[in-house]
């Protein structure tokens, strides 16, 4: 069996040993099955997540966990709403439950520090609540937990040089420039690009509204327009994200 950082395609024997040994890093990554416009497959933010993780466990030496896949709804500003049929979300309180019970698990399989890497921008207060209910469940020893969007980690002068136009917020961005670059780049053949629709950005309210007035979300459920997304784009952000989230990491837990 081949040497990986995937704890899912490991042997369960050579996984305790890794965990005795020497490992006591898992990183859990967050997505979502979520539309992601015409152009792209509905699993976008689970493989982005799982691959950035990779990556950094490759550049840190931890282990991957089995991504959490289902996730929160998605929201009309942000992922273009939860009434769109294909996007496939659970309740606020049933991802709590889920994160929570994962993360006392690999609390049990001896893993002191625990990452969870989102990829789905409307996880992150469920992500916080699960975590925060998994440490009073088992106060027994010193561990820590980072939570942390991939996207955060783009810096200014990267944002800068790929949107000569001007940028206009992580929130729009779902299926737009971002994300499809990193697809084109990780999964190319999970996008197709001629069938991308070259709307102009959602325009919505500073405000959410329920139920969800469907006509506000643009006719692609991307909230901003994928046509100026590249290969070469994508292996940018690819980069700078997993270099950033690896020197973040190994400053936080001296690894
Ligand atoms: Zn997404």
């Amino acid at each position: 069996m081949k040497k990986n950082v995937l704890m899912y395609e490991m042997d369960s024997f050579s996984y305790v040993d890794s965990i005795k040994r020497w490992n006591k890093t898992i990183i859990i990554p967050v997505g979502a099955i979520e539309q992601h416009g015409p152009h792209m497959s509905m699993n976008v933010d689970v493989n982005l997540s799982l691959s950035i993780s990779k990556g950094i466990a490759e550049k840190i030496n931890c282990i991957v966990a089995y991504p959490i896949t289902y996730a929160a709804k998605s929201q009309q500003r942000s992922g273009g709403g939860y009434h769109l049929i294909g996007t496939t979300s659970i309740e606020g309180n049933t991802l709590i439950s889920y994160v929570k019970d994962i993360i006392k698990e690999y609390i049990r399989h001896g893993f002191k520090n625990i990452i969870l890497i989102n990829g789905h921008f409307e996880n992150n207060s469920f992500l916080m609540e699960g975590i925060d209910l998994a440490l009073n469940d088992t106060k027994d020893s010193f561990r820590k937990i980072a939570l942390l969007s991939y996207w955060d980690f783009v810096p200014e002068e990267t944002i800068n040089k790929l949107y000569p136009d001007g940028f206009t917020g992580w929130a729009l961005e779902h299926a737009g420039v971002m994300e499809t670059s990193l697809m084109l780049y990780l999964y190319p053949d999970l996008v197709n690009m001629k069938k991308v629709l070259d709307l102009p950005p959602a325009d919505l309210p500073l405000y959410d509204i329920y139920p969800i007035i469907p006509e506000r979300t643009p006719k692609s459920g991307c909230l901003s327009s994928p046509k100026n997304a590249s290969v070469e784009k994508g292996e940018i952000l690819y980069k700078v994200c997993v270099d950033g989230i690896s020197k973040a990491l190994k400053k936080e837990y001296s690894i």
